[in-house]
């Protein structure tokens, strides 16, 4: 049987040994990336100054300039032994696209030439209808493009045979409608430094750009590729749709730092030799605290790159996972029962003049900065907050949030007693009239204690969905298999908006005779009043909280496709409409194909349990009842007394009730799907996949699950829990 052919493959590998390049990362950091170190080498001084300068600030590149950069990508490809190149973007399908050209070109003269053309680099046309576009196919036209994005440095992809330049891009459709994750966070990136700079001028008036800086704490699961492939539910939909939890799960604790099994060590070294080659700064790794579990994490970056990378992260992982003869589990939740993944975002800005704007300084003044992006912030989610919980919704996140393991779909914030008490101290003390000299003295004098009461700030909420940890605000609802762009965009749009309106709120106290700190406290004071409600320093998980955000007015929508409402508020509207970041149409479009998305996802699950179900768990249990049926057969032949097979009829009993509910239900699922299908509306159609069809799903699982503990070990078709989540 499969099973044990799969088991006994997985418990006989030994690691696959990996070879370092040097035992000195800075040998080999960014080997494969056309950096600013490579193109210093590889152009003139001013077509360098002009790449670098688009790099920072987003500019276009002059079309000859852009020939002269395609030429030396070229060469360096080419010396690296490339032969291919492609534009590597970021479609809303969830994974990275890619579509090969050879370098090789025919001459007039029919000899063999190697071409990279500056058009070939810019832009390119790949059919936009086959990538999810939303109601956009309909209503524009069909053809769409990748262009360059010069912030992102291109890098070679070492195939198993041949290496390919890859140009990361944003997809547009032709009519200017964005269709991936990575030109919506441009954009946003883009107000944010508008409107972040202006207040960063109030303290500092050296400040030119303001970016957002990311660092992503990525969880995945490991499982033997054999019995991976023994599970057609996981190798379908990414997650166990059946099994029965292991009589040692994680309750004991003791994977979570433990000693990293040798297998996955070696997987891990490759992943971060590979990574580093790459230029993306892996620096951790330790087991996690689900069995089989594992993190990883890069040092902090500028956040487009962050996203980029953690994209090509994921690739790589896939692809080296393979090697060592795993499968990498980025679904949020591969195995009911223990914790699932999820992928820490923590996020902060940096100005031009290197000060990280969520850390406080050594100065009132400095202090003060930290206080108005931090507030602001605060305010922005509390505001935004259906918004941001809609930023992080998917079918899969959905085992996740609520779960007792991640933080609720209740969207609040963390900051820690001592800065709770900061903010509610200028709540106090910041009057409506103006305030006394001693007043401003004792402020000041509290607002310039921040650095020290942050210092021994040691309380950490892991039950949160935004924490803020020193120095970083972590937004920890994000899903495994997120792409982070999407998440980052709406948190990056609103802050932006929300400075827009602190600085014009200030101005106008300004224009009123108010000094501008004065003026600024006063604006923070109001808005600490006024998102008061989303601050919580208590537990996520419990079921008082619950009960209390309810209290507060604050939403708990624990399902996708209502979540999904907050992408076409007329707020949402407003504020990505505003900033410049989505037209209504693109938030339509986007908001269908989430939709889509969920419920297709939903469909397939569906599609899956039934039929392994039917072919694989019915035909076993009916197998085993057999036996149990001859063997009943054989004690009544010779005669034995009742009590020597009742056992055995009260399992052959026992088996035929789970079989008929499982049956029954499988078959009403199915008339349940065919009615969902035949709603037009995508929105209803969701919630009828999400409350009438997966609905199913819990009653189907838990009497399969009941005839893995009753059905003989050796005719059970699926590989067990305890057998996928332990690595030899
Ligand atoms: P943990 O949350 O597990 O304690 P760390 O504090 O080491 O982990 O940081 C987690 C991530 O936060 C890392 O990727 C780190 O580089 C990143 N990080 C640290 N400072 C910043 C910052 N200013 N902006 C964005 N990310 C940051
Ligand atoms: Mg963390």
């Amino acid at each position: 049987m499969l099973r044990f052919t799969a088991l006994e493959k997985s418990s006989n590998r030994a690691p696959v040994p990996v070879n370092s390049p040097s035992s000195k990362v800075s040998d080999y950091y960014g080997v494969n990336v056309f950096d600013k170190e490579k193109m210093h080498k590889h152009l003139s001084k001013e077509v360098y100054k002009q790449v670098i300068e688009a790099t920072n600030t987003g500019q276009r590149i002059d079309r000859k300039f852009a020939e002269l950069v395609a030429a030396a990508m070229k060469s360096w490809a080419i010396s690296m032994g490339a032969t291919h190149y492609t534009h590597w973007f970021q479609p809303l399908t969830g994974t990275t696209a890619e579509k090969h050209d050879a370098f090789f070109d025919l001459s007039d003269d029919g000899r063999a030439i190697e071409t990279f053309s500056s058009s070939a680099l810019v832009q390119q046309e790949p059919d936009a209808s086959s990538f999810p576009n939303g109601g956009i196919r309909n209503t524009f036209e069909a053809r769409g493009y990748t262009a360059w994005d010069p912030s992102s440095p291109a890098f070679i992809m070492e195939g198993v045979s041949g290496k390919t330049l890859c140009i990361p891009t944003i997809f547009v459709s032709y009519t200017g409608e964005t269709l991936d994750y990575k030109a919506p966070l441009l954009k946003a990136l883009h107000a944010l430094n508008q409107a972040a700079v202006p207040v960063c001028q109030y303290f500092d008036k050296n400040v030119s750009t303001v970016y957002s800086t990311l660092g992503i704490e990525q969880e995945y699961f490991l499982v033997d590729i054999d019995l991976f492939n023994a599970r057609p539910d996981l190798e379908m939909t990414g997650r166990t749709l059946f099994g029965a939890t292991a009589a040692k799960g994680q309750q004991l604790e003791d994977h979570y730092f433990g000693s990293i099994p040798s297998r996955v060590q070696s997987f891990m070294v490759e992943l971060e030799i590979e990574s580093l080659k790459l230029g993306i700064p892996l620096k951790t790794r330790h087991n996690e605290v689900a069995p089989s579990q594992f993190e990883c994490a890069p040092i902090y970056e500028d956040i487009n790159l962050a996203v980029d990378h953690n994209s090509l992260l994921m690739d790589l992982m896939e692809k080296i996972s393979r090697k060592h003869h795993f499968k990498v589990l980025l679904h949020e939740k591969p195995y009911a029962g223990i914790n699932g993944s999820g992928k820490h975002n923590n996020w902060s800005l940096s100005t031009s003049t290197g000060k990280n704007l969520l850390s406080p300084g050594n100065s009132p003044k400095s202090n003060l900065q930290f206080l108005t992006f931090f507030v602001n912030t605060i305010k922005a989610v509390h505001e935004h907050a259906d918004l941001m919980r809609a930023s992080i919704a998917s079918a899969s996140n959905d085992h996740r949030l609520g779960a007792n393991e991640a933080p609720p779909a209740i969207m609040s914030i963390f900051l820690g007693g001592q800065l709770s008490a900061v903010l509610d101290e200028i709540e106090k003390a910041v009057k409506d009239k103006k305030m006394t000299p001693e007043e401003k003295t004792a402020l000041k004098l509290n607002i310039g204690k921040i650095p020290e009461i942050l210092l021994d700030n040691t309380d950490r909420n892991r039950t949160s969905p935004f924490a803020f940890t020193g120095n970083k605000f972590e937004f920890r609802a994000v899903g495994s298999s997120a792409n982070c762009g999407h998440a980052m965009t709406v948190l990056n749009t609103i802050v932006a908006d929300q400075l827009k309106k602190f600085h014009s709120e200030v101005e106008g106290l300004i224009k009123k005779g108010m000094k501008s700190d004065e003026a600024i406290l006063k604006v923070l004071r109001k808005y600490i009043v006024e998102s008061k409600n989303i601050r919580f320093e208590g537990n996520g998980y419990g079921d008082e909280w619950k009960k209390e955000a309810k209290k507060r007015g604050l939403n708990n929508i624990t399902t996708t496709p209502v979540s999904l409402d907050a992408f076409v508020s007329k707020k949402t509207m407003q504020v990505f409409g505003e900033n410049n970041i989505f037209n209504h149409r693109e938030l339509e479009a986007r908001h269908e194909i989430m939709l889509e998305t969920y419920i297709k996802k939903i469909q397939i699950e569906s599609r899956v349990m039934t039929n392994v179900a039917t072919n694989h768990i019915i035909p076993a249990a009916i197998k085993y009842q057999h036996l149990l049926v001859k063997n009943v057969e054989g004690l009544m032949g010779i005669k034995m007394p009742k009590e020597t097979y009742a056992a055995q009829v009260e399992l052959i009993k026992e088996i035929s009730s789970h079989l008929a509910i499982i049956k029954k239900n499988c078959d009403d699922m199915v008339l349940a799907r065919k009615k969902a299908n035949a709603i037009v509306d995508l929105r209803a159609r969701a919630i009828a996949y999400c409350d009438k069809v997966k609905s199913y799903f819990d009653i189907i699982r838990y009497n399969v699950d009941k005839l893995e503990l009753i059905v003989d070990d050796e005719s059970w078709p699926l590989p067990k829990y305890r057998e996928m989540v332990t690595i030899r």
